[in-house]
């Protein structure tokens, strides 16, 4: 038998080193307007519980790879743990650490009953069988055994996961506990009682909050121009809901390039062709070929980062053209690239808002799991829009009664809410 040691299998990329003081500082910015005890702010500061396993599997040639999975939880004053699994290369407990953070500030600015956690395999998905990969997803969720459940710690996916993986999840789950426990994942098949509209409803919420940000400009989407980094999960979602709302969505891209048609693409097509077309854009009839720096550069009056962290950093952040920049992804613009979009005028809706439509769903179908009731796909969707639309409204409140940039009106009801929770509960012992 050989083992390989146990590494991330690619070295991340220095794009992707994650920010963590940049989590921190907005963080801190929000304790200082809130006049945060130094006490919260650094319990605040720190993940409550983080694990690191390893998880070693037979690739189908025999071989044995050992895999570094990360499970991070952060808070759970409000509720249960809750947050995505992703699975790519540039996966580290950092990097985990930080998203995990991010959702404990998103459920509370939502106001919705979880804290925050986030997992995360260092892999590349698309190199494994999807054998390999249901071995991977299953070894590392019976190493987390002890750490997840429906009251104690809820995966969902993320990048590079789906319902897929989290239906391997509950039934590997299941069967160590030895009955069925649908409510230890969300973004699960409906067949197995994931909620109806939860694959859309990231990319749902990034349309409701860009909706939002141009009719506080006096504008529509019918007449806007929008550009969207990523065709993932989320970036196709908002593509298709923006065009079919009127939007012309003037470019997008995938990690193997970006295409741009000046009339604006037609994303139903789109979404076929790339089925077709093995995830790649190029050759898209009416389209020509444009890079992520180009892309980044487009004018127009929407920016939808919808891919990974640090896209926008000082190195391009002068070439942004547009108006508003909704962050799809978490944490794609850089702290000092956001501060230069606010000295600009530009609207930013940072992550923990523009992203929140699928940690909402997920807690509508954990509603729903809870309740054996399941809504229809309309009333799911309604409920969903009066959370992200609340949500936004008591940013845009915030914002403007403290004269505070945009994200940190929403980090001061995030983390104003669960130091509120610390505070109200107290220290054991
Ligand atoms: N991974 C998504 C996020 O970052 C969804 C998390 C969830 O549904 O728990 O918000």
């Amino acid at each position: 038998m050989v083992l390989s040691p146990l590494v991330p299998l690619e070295a991340p990329s220095p794009a992707h080193i994650c920010p963590a003081d940049q989590a921190c500082s907005y963080l801190e910015a929000a304790a200082r307007e809130l006049h945060l005890d130094q006490g919260v702010l650094t319990i605040l500061s720190n993940p409550r519980k983080v694990v690191t396993v390893s998880i070693p599997i037979k690739l189908d040639n025999g071989e044995v790879r050992v895999f570094a999975g990360h499970r991070v939880q952060h808070c759970d004053i409000l509720g249960p743990y809750k947050g995505g699994t992703r699975y790519h290369p540039a996966v580290t407990l950092q990097e985990v650490s930080v998203l995990a953070m991010l959702m404990t500030w998103k459920c509370a600015l939502l106001g919705i009953p979880y804290g925050g956690a986030k997992g995360g395999i260092a892999l590349d998905p698309n190199r494994y069988s999807v054998n390999e990969l249901e071995r991977i997803t299953r070894r590392y969720t019976s190493e987390l055994i002890k750490d997840i459940g429906p009251s104690v710690d809820i995966p969902a996916p993320d990048v590079g996961t789906s319902a897929r993986e989290m239906a391997w999840m509950m039934d590997t789950y299941s069967m160590n506990v030895g009955h069925a426990v649908p409510g230890v994942v969300t973004g699960k098949p409906i067949s197995i009682g994931g909620s109806r509209g939860r694959e859309m409803a990231t990319g749902r919420g990034v349309m409701i909050v860009v909706r939002e940000a141009l009719a506080k400009q006096g504008r529509a989407i019918a007449d806007s121009r929008i550009v969207i980094q990523g065709f993932g999960n989320v970036g196709s979602a908002a593509a298709l809901l923006l065009h079919q709302a009127g939007a012309k969505i003037l470019a997008v891209s995938r990690g193997s390039g970006g295409i741009f048609a000046a009339d604006g693409l037609d994303i139903l097509a789109l979404k076929a062709y790339s089925a077709e077309h093995d995830k790649n854009l190029k050759g898209f009839p009416g389209s020509v070929p444009i890079s992520n720096a180009e892309l980044l550069a487009l004018p127009c009056d929407v920016l939808i980062p919808a891919a990974l962290e640090n896209q926008i950093t000082t190195d391009n952040v002068d070439q942004v053209k547009a108006s508003i920049v909704a962050e799809a992804a978490n944490g794609p613009v850089s702290l000092e690239a956001d501060r230069a979009l606010e000295a600009r005028g530009v609207t930013v809706l940072p992550d923990i808002l523009a992203n929140a439509g699928g940690v909402v769903v997920s807690y509508l179908e954990w509603v729903q799991g809870l309740s054996y009731v399941f809504w229809d796909e309309e009333r799911v969707n309604r409920e969903m829009e009066g959370l992200i639309v609340h949500a936004f409204q008591q940013v845009m409140e915030q914002s403007q009664m403290r004269q505070v940039p945009i994200r940190l009106a929403a980090y001061m009801l995030g983390v104003g809410r669960v130091a509120q929770a610390l505070i109200d509960r107290g220290l054991y012992p």
